[in-house]
């Protein structure tokens, strides 16, 4: 069975394909650590994160044993992740590997912006995961100062309206809900909630393909 948790920064939609994951005994792949490494890749070698050839070199040299969580999940990470994703150079070096994590045997569930239109669009079961800019700006915040960071809301929330601009606003594989994804909108959930209501989307699809819905 293959899982893709699609939607914008701090939708929740990590947490949910993490929580899918372990339910089902899945492998997990949070696709943009992919984004993130590239662009610290790309920092730590003095390059520039619009030059597309230099981006694509730091793509292809991705190893997804090293990567260091901590040090990608920082809020400048994510806005750094999100100039580069929009290359299109960046984003076919990273088609493959993505696709073969999804299409391993047994299943896997991917999280990210195009899961369920370009990487897996022949996925089990799609889910678009989305919260208004506020509540997802208070997560967020919420979660960056528990790792220690200093942020204010306003620029956390400024942070996520540019980034949700910049991803959805790009030519190559935008940031948006496929047409046969569930859009799970989080805004009044807590994270089990969360996880109930996509846990009852994967078990309806299960069902359904088994004939018996
Ligand atoms: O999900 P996360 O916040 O870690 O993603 C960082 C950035 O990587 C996103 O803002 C987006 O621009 C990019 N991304 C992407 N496609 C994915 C996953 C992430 O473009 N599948």
């Amino acid at each position: 069975m293959i899982v893709a948790i699609d939607g914008p920064a701090a939708s929740g939609k990590g947490t949910i394909a993490r929580r899918l994951a372990a339910h089902f005994g899945l492998p997990h792949l949070d696709t943009g650590l992919l984004y993130r490494a590239t662009a610290r890749a790309l920092i730590d070698d003095g390059g520039r994160l619009d030059d597309p050839q230099a981006a694509q070199a730091a793509a292809r040299g991705l190893s997804l044993t090293e990567f260091d969580e901590a040090r990608l999940r920082g809020r400048e990470m994510g806005e750094a992740a999100s100039v580069v994703a929009a290359l299109s150079e960046v984003r076919a070096a990273l088609v493959g590997l993505q696709r073969d994590f999804a299409h391993r045997l047994g299943g896997a569930v991917l999280d990210g912006r195009d899961i369920g239109t370009i990487i897996a669009p022949d996925a089990d079961v799609k889910i678009f995961v989305t919260a208004s800019p506020e509540t997802r700006a208070q997560r967020r915040a919420l979660e960056l100062r528990a790792r220690g960071e200093s942020v204010d809301y306003a620029a956390v929330l400024d942070d996520i309206r540019k980034r949700d601009a910049r991803d959805s606003g790009r030519a190559t594989a935008p940031l948006k809900a496929a047409p046969d994804a569930h859009v799970l909108d989080t805004t009044d959930l807590d994270i089990d909630g969360a996880f109930a209501a996509a846990l009852a989307v994967v078990e309806r699809k299960v069902r359904g393909a088994a004939g018996r819905d």
